[in-house]
């Protein structure tokens, strides 16, 4: 008998590590350097891990063998609480601190506790493709609401309350975003808040990179203007702290708590299910989130903004690409003009970019895009390394027809 995926699975998609990554994975087998673009992975391009955060991790390993509290250790979440408390002051106690392994996990959880089949989520486009993966994989409805190019990458809130019918349950808000890079004005968040607050939506804002901001912009916690809204925020040590591979992240509670009860204890049940998030990476949560050595590869010379800029500036010079400068996260997402280079299937034009030039970005519509126009390049290899690349891209891009 064929065993074949269950039926649950279809129309779940991850590009970022979708087909295209075998092909790269076969060259890279038969001896080529692939430059690896499609993930934000930070520790592949020598950013090092804070020294505090391996050590404390380090020190504490004799004593991290067995399971913990399904919410996780006690210390890590104190620490999670704290930082919240210092922005969101009364609205977080260590009790709303569930850790895990990554977001990806907790928001998988999240969606699963919330979600019926046919619920509807609203998730930006474009998405963060985990979001839309976990909801179509909990039986749940996807619906994107539209982020504007020309205004910046912000989301439209016509638009957003124009998708809204009976059968949506939360909003998920990606702050910054990936992939545009956009950080939301307080104005954005407070429209957002206020339709959640109208329509008795759940706001699940995923701000991993709440910390990677560049020129001077600012971060703002959609929480501050959701009091009285339930609200899950999401965050973790993968990016802001170079060490995606220890899987440690996690969901903060704040709001209408008293709305959510039932909820809450079916997402304590699924926290329970897992056992524990990992033990081990739970104890780098203190020392990640007492350390700023994040702060000085975002100030003018620091190599995250260098790249950001590079990255914009080498785009922008490619005939028929245009790309809206990123203020946060570590992509940029530009778009090419479809008279000057007509492209049909952007899964494809990313194969055959990996075939001729070995290197692996992903297109824009594995982002919940609905054209094939945007592309998605991490900014994470060094300056002159980028350029190059991105170059490369620039004249595949002259040569290629469809
Ligand atoms: N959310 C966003 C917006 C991301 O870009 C990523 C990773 O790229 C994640 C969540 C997943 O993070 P984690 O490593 O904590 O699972």
């Amino acid at each position: 008998m064929e065993f074949r995926q269950a039926s649950r699975l279809q129309g779940v998609c991850y590009e970022i590590r979708g087909p295209v990554i075998e092909q790269a994975n076969a060259l890279e087998a038969a001896g080529h350097s692939v430059l690896r673009l499609n993930i934000g992975n930070p520790a592949a391009f020598g950013f090092d891990a804070p020294e505090a955060v391996v050590q404390d991790m380090a020190r504490h390993l004799p004593a991290a063998h067995g399971y913990s509290d399904a919410r996780g250790i006690l210390p890590a979440r104190e620490a999670v609480a704290d930082y919240y408390t210092r922005r969101l002051p009364g609205q977080v106690e260590v009790d709303d601190v569930y850790l895990g392994n990554g977001v990806s996990e907790l928001a998988a959880m999240a969606i699963q506790a919330l979600v019926d089949t046919g619920d509807e989520v609203l998730i930006p486009s474009p998405d963060y493709p985990l979001w839309t993966a976990v909801t179509r994989l909990a039986g749940g409805t996807a619906v994107h609401y539209a982020c504007d190019e020309s205004a910046g990458w912000l989301p439209g809130l016509d638009d957003i309350e124009a998708k809204i019918t009976d059968r949506a349950k939360a909003i998920v808000v990606i702050n910054p975003n990936n992939p545009t890079g956009a950080v939301y004005p307080p104005e954005v968040l407070d429209g957002i808040a206020d339709l959640a607050r109208r329509h008795n939506l759940m706001i699940l804002a995923d701000e991993i990179y709440d910390k990677i901001l560049y020129d001077g912009a600012l971060h703002h916690h959609i929480a501050a203007a959701a009091h009285d809204v339930i609200c899950l925020t999401f965050g973790g040590l993968s990016k802001s702290h170079r060490v995606a591979g220890f899987r440690a992240g996690w969901l903060v509670v704040s709001g209408a708590r008293q709305h959510a009860r039932d909820y809450l204890e079916g997402l304590t049940m699924l926290a329970g299910m897992r056992l524990c998030p990992s033990v081990p990476a739970q104890h780098a949560i203190p020392a990640a989130l007492a350390d700023d050595s994040l702060d000085k590869l975002l100030l003018p010379g620091g190599r995250l903004l260098e790249q950001r800029d590079r990255a914009w500036q080498t785009l922008n010079e490619i005939p028929g690409v245009s790309c809206v400068r990123p203020q946060g996260a570590i992509y940029a997402f530009p778009r090419i003009d479809l008279g000057l280079h007509p492209i049909h299937d952007d899964e494809k034009l990313v194969l055959d970019l990996l075939l001729q030039e070995k290197i692996h970005i992903v297109q824009g519509t594995g982002f919940s895009w609905p054209r094939p126009d945007h592309l998605r390049i991490v900014t994470l290899p060094e300056a002159d390394e980028l350029e190059v690349a991105i170059r490369r891209i620039g004249r595949f891009l002259n040569s290629y027809r469809q």
